[in-house]
């Protein structure tokens, strides 16, 4: 692998003309009584340090691919898979974004240590701490099993999520005053960053105490305690505590950039629903869901190519199985600004006709919600295989319930209108218009993303209708008349 390193690292360096408006230094590291330089710059006001010199203080492997574009650094049980000019990250199996792009400048691989350090610590047994003001950073190898909290808003409540380097057994309690106490058995807390995670548009108080081998932490909420529930998931360890409440949510006042770092809209993902084995929705003359949003897929992306201002990049450009997962994986690496999944729809009645777009959210009627349970039955397929979720009454709606990012709601729903308003001056067949629902691919994609049902397979005239390319190009038209109104709204010049 060495042997493979040394060229990657040739035609990288190659590759590298200039580096841009950049003022190169160092950043001092303390670790165990010792100081050491690593190589620092700054690119506009965002300060990077080479993760390259970083990593062999730190321990652990890096390894680049073939062509050096992609970077993973394996820590003990945990890998971190880095796309070079890209934001998004993943930990394992879960996609993060740095909210600047990973550089790659004299061979060396750099990260905003601002962003990327909480993560770091989340993997690391070491507690690595940044000063942004003194431009340092500080190893201490003192060893934590309980590591950080996050508390995050979702659509009807707050995730409260605990991390760990390994699994460890553990009670929740509720009491008085709305406070929950998780006691961790054989744990160590790392108290104070724990307890830098207070976030006050949630809770009153939190705190930490380690008595022995036990550690509990507390935290007050602001809400009454009355739907909730708790469980351990992997990749990271970590416990995971729902309580359901929407008005946890009331409070929108730190919105999201829906833009990259780039502030520019131009990279389109097109996903083309289903394909390989997952047929998708089969219509009365035998036409498959999957062909047919294969062809509208890429008249779309056709039109766009056409246009300079935009890069283009499908899921699949064929008749291929992909999990969701990985149609998630590819607009994340991508850095999608914009996520589109296509699909035709179905119904057990033959009447019903008509086109309709998505964007993700609660369901808010069964209409809505059945025609999410058929696009996410994939995603359910995939994780049975993994045995990796729990099985409630309800799983569809259990889960993502709970999980629902509602970061690119609004641009979400905005961009669902723009193409409403396109398809309705085009497609004559009935507007079902703007609905929402909670599909599983939109929810693992960090970009506004939408998902369009282009008219029913299940309708003997639909049927034929979206066999034509005439068709098929109309509704191709429509969405790529709304990517082009939706860029000049949000991109910022
Ligand atoms: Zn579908």
């Amino acid at each position: 692998m060495k042997y493979i390193r040394v060229i990657a690292t040739i035609i990288i360096l190659a590759l590298i003309t200039s580096t841009g408006t950049s003022a190169a230094g160092t950043v001092d590291v303390y670790v165990s009584g010792n100081t050491e330089k690593i190589n620092a710059t700054t690119e506009g006001s965002v300060a990077y340090v080479s993760f390259s010199q970083l990593v062999e203080i730190l321990g652990g492997m890096l390894d680049w691919d073939l062509v050096g574009h992609r970077i993973s650094y394996t820590r003990e049980n945990s890998r971190l898979e880095f796309t070079v000019d890209s934001p998004y990250f993943k930990l394992n199996d879960t996609v993060y974004n740095l909210t600047f792009p990973v550089k790659l400048i004299d061979g060396q691989m750099y990260l905003p240590p601002m962003t990327f350090i909480p993560f770091l610590n989340r993997v690391s047994p070491q507690q690595i701490t940044y000063s942004e003001q003194s431009g340092s950073i500080r190893i201490e190898s003192e060893y934590f099993n309980v590591t950080d909290i996050a508390f995050s808003r979702k659509a009807n409540g707050l995730l409260v999520e605990i991390y760990l380097t390994t699994t460890l057994a553990y009670d929740i309690f509720l009491t008085e005053g709305n406070w929950i106490n998780v006691s961790i058995r054989d744990a160590k807390l790392n108290q104070s960053k724990i307890l830098s995670r207070k976030d006050s548009r949630f809770m009153y108080r939190l705190k930490t105490h380690q008595i022995g081998e036990t550690g509990q932490v507390s935290f007050r909420l602001k809400r009454n305690v009355e739907k909730w529930h708790h469980k351990i998931v992997y990749d990271p360890p970590r416990i995971q505590i729902s309580i359901a409440d929407a008005a946890f949510n009331l409070d929108t006042a730190d919105t999201a950039p829906v833009v990259g770092p780039d502030n520019k809209i131009d990279v389109i993902v097109i996903d083309p629903g289903h394909g390989g084995g997952d047929y998708g929705a089969i219509g009365k003359g035998g036409t498959r869901e999957k062909d047919i949003v294969l062809g509208i897929s890429k008249e779309l992306a056709k039109l766009i190519r056409k246009d300079k201002q935009f890069k283009v990049i499908m899921t699949r450009d064929r008749d291929k199985t992909l999990t969701l997962q990985q149609r998630a994986d590819v607009a994340n690496m991508a850095a999608a600004d914009l996520f589109i999944s296509i699909h035709a729809n179905s119904s057990l009645k033959k009447d019903v006709r008509g086109w309709n777009v998505f964007f993700l959210a609660q369901a808010k009627n069964d209409s809505a919600r059945a025609v999410a349970q058929f696009e996410n039955s994939a995603f359910l397929k995939d994780q049975r295989i993994a045995g990796s979720i729990e099985y409630g009454e309800d799983p569809i709606l259990g889960i993502l319930n709970e999980m629902i990012m509602t970061e690119f709601q609004a641009e979400s729903h905005d961009f669902a209108m723009m193409i409403d308003r396109e398809m309705r001056r085009s497609v004559k067949i009935p507007a079902r218009g703007v609905d929402q629902a909670g599909f599983y691919v939109l929810n693992m994609v960090f970009s506004p993303s939408v998902l369009v049902e282009s008219g029913f397979i299940s309708n003997r005239n639909e049927e034929k209708l979206l066999k034509s390319s005439k068709y098929q190009k109309k509704v191709a038209r429509a969405i790529y008349e709304a990517i082009k109104r939706f860029r000049s709204k949000y991109e910022s010049n």
